[in-house]
């Protein structure tokens, strides 16, 4: 017998709906690339939205044709989340950051038909276009006074005209929910990137399950500060949970310094941002010399890489700030786990509640996770074995985008290449990446953990472990600094720093100082060209 309730299937169409409908006169502000505040509502946006839906009826475009955007985080890439998915077509956000032969292949790989671009990436595409076979409307994301002449990308045309000639009189479609809706590249760390695809039913679950108050804890009464970008994987779902929520949404643009980032946390009184730790690192490091406070500031979700202790103390000891510590990935939509306390946690002192902060958190419901060893046995959720991280759920992907790469599923599970520990509250530790784990002597080294330690040294702007090559133990850590601006510290006293915090043979054999540790794309160190930059260095003694 089936259930008698009506059947409407989960679109992100109906998101903004909603966000219209029920919330209108929310705001949605904007820091501009032209340096400018742009301020409106939902209701405004979700018109604009549905121009940007006639105005791809009117290019012809058919369903789950794909979109594509070069672009910051801003209230026109907003429309075009909603303008592009909701009107069947997907949305393929390109990560900017990555080499122009990377975006090349993939808006390639992707069969991308439209790329709309902020006009800070008119360069960019000016040396891509030509590349990019399946591409036939440029469109650069401003009014029509601001079009670049002579720009040598064919048929340009600005979006305020593009929008311009449409009425948003629009209904929109209604398909299964299961059709694709956006998608993104990994980072591609190794070999061609892969894509995963969302759907507009995963995306939805996502945004329902991101606004839990375990999770985001995301209501109608936040201004939400994004500074995760929104061209990867989908600034970890706030464009749909804001207006699931109606929240306030306050859109950086490409202005992400500390100053700037403070600045608008102020003025527009934000409660929540999110991000990833070098932004938060820039921000604090804006603040601290200036005595600067919050004032409305209550939480951030940090993620993207391990958020240092140090950071996590800082936001909560300084400036009163609760973080949210979050892991996930690309092919996760992207959340997994976040950091929040149980009931039973409120009468643990304080250093004890910290303990469990720095932890990427517990599974939020729609992710199921289990680590196990090398013939895929599950092991035990003690806190201390550690094991390969496997999840599944309605947000984790299947298979990627043209079956790249094959079946990547285990009876099930996929497999997300993270080491960590599962403690018997059921909260998650990532150690490493599986292909940085440092084996001495027969025991795994988190370079996490090295790295957590280095962090918490004032004169260490950026720490990175990784393992060398030894004659008796395999492999022994040693670590790659940085060192803060005016700042100096030494080989010994960083050795020293170790002491007490870490087992002795956990401690790294060296320190090198760099100039920069090399980063990818979404701002995570790339420690594959770390070890090429070091390819010549010897261990002392091996
Ligand atoms: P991406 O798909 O580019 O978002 O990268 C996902 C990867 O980033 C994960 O598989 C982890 O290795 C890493 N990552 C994300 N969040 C965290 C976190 N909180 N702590 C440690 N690693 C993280």
């Amino acid at each position: 017998m089936l259930g008698l309730m009506q059947s409407q299937p989960l679109l992100i169409s109906g998101l903004i709906e909603f966000a219209e409908r029920h919330h209108g006169d929310a705001e949605i502000v904007s820091r501009r690339v032209e340096g400018d505040i742009h301020r409106y509502t939902y209701k405004d946006s979700a018109q604009r939205a549905r121009q940007v839906a006639q105005a791809l009826d009117a290019l012809k475009l058919d369903f789950s044709d794909r979109v594509a955007t070069l672009a910051w985080n801003g209230y026109r890439h907003f429309e075009l989340y909603y303008g592009v998915s909701g009107s069947g077509r997907v949305l393929h956000t390109i990560n900017p950051r990555l080499h122009p032969d990377q975006i090349a292949w993939i808006a390639n790989h992707a069969e991308d038909q439209v790329l709309c671009f902020d006009l800070s990436f008119l360069p960019l595409v000016q040396t891509v276009h030509a590349r990019c076979s399946t591409i036939k409307h440029f469109i650069a994301l401003c009014d029509e006074d601001k079009l670049p002449k002579d720009s040598g990308i064919p048929h340009l045309i600005s979006y305020e005209r593009w929008l311009g000639e449409q009425s948003g009189i629009y209904a929109w479609p209604s398909f299964d929910e299961n059709s694709a809706s956006s998608m993104c590249y990994t980072s591609g760390t190794t070999g061609n990137p892969k894509a995963a695809l969302y759907s507009h039913r995963s995306s939805t679950l996502h945004a329902y399950a991101a606004a839990l108050p375990d999770v985001m804890c995301i209501s109608a009464r936040d201004a939400i500060l994004p500074v995760v970008p929104m061209f990867h994987v989908n600034a970890w779902g706030i464009p749909y949970s804001a207006a699931l929520t109606g929240a306030k949404l306050v859109f950086p643009g490409p202005a992400l310094d500390g100053k700037s980032v403070y600045e608008l946390i102020e003025a527009e009184k934000v409660t929540f941002a999110a991000g990833v730790p070098t932004v938060w690192q820039m921000m604090l490091g804006h603040m601290k010399p200036a005595g600067l406070r919050f004032s409305t500031l209550k939480r951030t979700v940090i993620g993207g890489s391990a958020c240092p202790p140090a950071m996590i103390r800082a936001f909560n000891e300084d400036y009163g700030v609760e973080v949210l510590h979050a892991w996930g990935m690309t092919e996760m939509s992207p959340l997994g786990t976040l950091c929040t306390l149980k009931n039973k946690h409120d009468a643990l002192p304080e250093v004890e509640k910290m303990k469990i902060r720095l932890k990427q958190g517990r599974a939020i419901y729609g992710v199921d996770m289990k680590i196990v060893d090398a013939a895929g046995k599950e092991l035990p959720w003690d806190g201390k074995t550690s094991g390969n991280l496997y999840v599944k759920g309605p947000w984790i992907v299947r298979e990627y985008f043209k079956s790249e790469g094959g079946d990547p599923l285990v009876d099930g599970w996929f497999p997300t290449g993270d080491v960590g520990t599962i403690d018997a509250d059921g909260y998650l530790q990532i150690t490493d990446r599986s292909k940085d784990v440092i084996k001495s002597g027969g025991e795994w080294i988190s370079s996490i953990e090295v790295e957590n330690i280095a962090m918490a040294h004032p004169a260490v702007a950026m720490a990175a472990c990784i393992g060398m090559r030894h004659p008796k133990w395999d492999e022994r850590p040693i670590l790659a600094v940085v060192k803060k601006p005016g700042m100096d510290t030494s080989r010994e006293e960083l050795m020293r720093f170790y002491e007490g915090k870490t087992a002795k043979w956990q401690i790294p054999d060296d320190v090198v100082f760099v100039d920069a540790i090399p980063l990818g794309a979404t701002g995570k160190m790339l420690k594959t060209k770390l070890r090429e930059m070091l390819k010549d260095y010897r261990l002392p003694g091996a």
